[in-house]
């Protein structure tokens, strides 16, 4: 029932919050509609009862707005409990999504420490023979939806600590690819050998002393051995000349 003003003139400042009221409402979340501590008990009231007037057309452009709600043409429409419906249907989806297989319901009672499976019928619980299982008339074990919610649980920690592993796994790779380009920077220096052979002939000829001739005769006779290293044609050890060839039985 709307307040009773004495005058027009009294009612339209009502009117005017009423209406803006109602049109900031068409932005806010169906939770703040229904709770708006802005408003007067009286309002708030108006508002949420589909059954008047005013809450019945609120509720109609909220749904259509925000929902998608069919426009019906039907006054009789409760838009709000429709709206609330299409929540609720939304809400089973989301958790129809994940589908809890009748095996995964064995749990654990926590009244007596025994494994049960209170959601059907099975004859191996029922008869149990030899006491293994619970047989408490209300069980007190994990429900369905903290099992849901475990695994979302234990499949996310599975994704962080794969993560971890390959970070792990990649630093490791860095590492290894770090000491093979210092490898291969060690290796290059070999090219280093052929630009200071005349350096050390030139020891090897005018060192002042015996001693320092050696080492340097010594140091290239070394570098020779590197020489072969470069090659790409060099004596198979392994050759064996064709059958009825001239190196018969030699070979060598
Ligand atoms: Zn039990």
């Amino acid at each position: 029932m709307e307040p009773v003003f004495p005058t027009f003139a009294a009612s339209r400042p009502y009117t005017a919050f009423k209406q803006e009221m109602t049109r900031i409402g068409l932005f806010l979340p169906k939770e703040t509609v229904e709770d708006l501590s802005a408003l007067s008990r009286y309002f708030n009231d108006l508002l949420n009862n589909p059954k008047s007037d005013f809450g019945r057309m609120f509720w109609k452009t909220w749904a259509v707005k925000n929902d998608g709600i069919k426009r019906y043409k039907s006054n009789r429409i409760n838009y709000k409990f429709k709206q609330m419906m299409k929540v609720f249907g939304e809400i089973k989806k989301n958790v129809k999504v994940h589908k809890l297989p009748m095996w995964r319901t064995h749990f654990t009672c926590q009244n007596c420490g025994k494994r049960c499976y209170p959601d059907k019928f099975d004859r191996w619980y029922f008869d149990d023979q030899y006491n293994y299982f619970c047989n408490c008339e209300i069980v007190d074990c994990e429900s369905k939806i903290g099992c849901i919610e475990r695994d979302l649980s234990n499949n996310k920690q599975a994704i962080i600590d794969k993560k971890r592993e390959l970070r792990l796994q990649l630093l490791r790779l860095d590492e290894r690819m770090e000491l093979l380009v210092e490898k291969e920077k060690k290796m290059k220096t070999i090219r280093h050998i052929e630009k200071m052979k005349p350096a050390f002939e030139n020891m090897k000829q005018n060192g002042h002393y015996k001693a320092t001739r050696d080492q340097a005769t010594r140091a290239l006779k070394d570098m020779e051995k590197y020489d072969a290293w470069f090659q790409r044609e060099r004596r198979n050890a392994n050759y064996k000349a064709p059958l009825g060839g001239a190196a018969l039985g030699g070979g060598r």
